[in-house]
């Protein structure tokens, strides 16, 4: 399996500012003039920047929750938020989407033998799963290059069918709200309710579980024949007793020894005292959690869009620092979710 992070941020999109990044370019280039001596070309150059200390010379990224699995022929997508932009850029690049438009707007579709799945333009499937239909997790579905691509077929997963097409399509289409209408869809859309006996993709199994979130969200867990990736994005641990969904008991069998687990954390654990029922974890509660399952690979994800870089590498130190405290001599890896991350298992 081959996952790639393209939006980590949860709530809404963030770029990073204009202070951020002068504070970061301020100190590369401090840095690289002490090394100057020893830095010949571009290589030395590079071997540089990738000895300066972790999230110096990259960003935890801006965009909002999309995360996509490979596994043979299969993709798989979770949530629509803004990442889903870049994904589409890079299933759809310049050159043939740039085809596909003159394909289209010369009216030559039929004249020229142009049909999904013909001989011109291969037929693409991709199956995306929607956790729930907050803003900061359909927002990208707009800009996804496949979505107006006539060769693709897009199935979309969620707990209400109906609910996450209106808000998907409809809703973010009106007129007041995008200047592009629905009808400019040209692949196959398809729409389903997640199946409550799970779904078999080639070789992969996919489970969802319930979980507490204002408007509920949920959590997939996806098996290959030899690992598990939990995906479990907006949901808050200390409600998990209260409201419908999983039980505290029912999500750590859901995630027991999964080799990636990808939680929300988007809080420290003190902000967390200050918005209980808000529908977010926070970075320490997580790690008992995931630490009880016996989870081998923990993903801090969904970080707060109010947190800088800086903030959110501290957070990563204290949570390790608490992993191994209570693991007592276990090693649990944890790390932080960032754009652009890939991780082959
Ligand atoms: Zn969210
Ligand atoms: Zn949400």
């Amino acid at each position: 399996m081959r996952l790639k992070f393209w939006g980590v941020r949860g709530s809404i999109p963030c770029p990073p500012s204009q202070e951020e990044f002068r504070g970061k370019i301020k100190s590369i280039l401090e840095q690289w003039v002490a090394a100057q001596p020893n830095c010949r070309d571009e290589h030395d150059l590079d071997r540089f920047l990738d000895s300066l200390p972790k999230g110096q010379a990259s960003f935890v990224g801006g965009n909002t929750p999309c995360l996509s699995i490979d596994f043979g022929q299969e993709i798989l997508v979770f949530d629509a938020g803004t990442g889903l932009k870049n994904l589409g850029q890079y299933l759809v690049p310049n050159h043939i989407s740039e085809l596909l438009e003159l394909f289209y707007l010369t009216e030559k579709i039929g004249a020229l033998g142009f049909d999904i799945g013909g001989k011109y333009w291969p037929t693409h499937r991709l199956h995306l799963f929607m956790t729930h239909t907050h803003w900061d997790h359909i927002q990208g579905f707009p800009f996804f290059r496949p979505a107006y691509a006539p060769n693709y077929i897009i199935d979309i997963y969620g707990a209400n069918k109906e609910a996450v097409k209106t808000a998907l399509l409809t809703q973010q289409t009106s007129p007041s709200l995008f200047p592009v209408p629905m009808d400019a869809y040209r692949a196959t859309i398809d729409f389903k309710d997640f199946p409550r006996q799970g779904q078999k993709i080639g070789d992969l199994f996919i489970e969802a579980l319930p979980l507490p979130h204002p408007g509920a969200s949920l959590a997939y867990r996806i098996k290959s024949p030899t690992k598990t990736v939990v995906f479990a994005t907006d949901y808050e641990i200390q409600t998990l007793e209260l409201e419908g969904g999983a039980s505290l008991i029912g999500l750590i069998d859901f995630i027991a020894q999964a080799d990636i687990f990808i939680s929300d954390a988007q809080y420290t654990y003190l902000e967390h005292a200050t918005k209980t029922g808000w529908g977010h974890s926070n970075a320490l509660s997580v790690v008992e959690i995931a630490s009880k399952a016996g989870v081998k690979n923990l993903y801090l994800f969904h970080h707060d869009p109010n947190y800088s870089d800086e903030k959110l590498l501290d957070i990563l130190d204290k949570a390790r620092a608490y992993a191994k405290l209570i693991q007592n001599g276990s090693e649990m890896g944890v790390f932080l979710a960032t754009e652009g991350l890939t991780i082959q298992i």
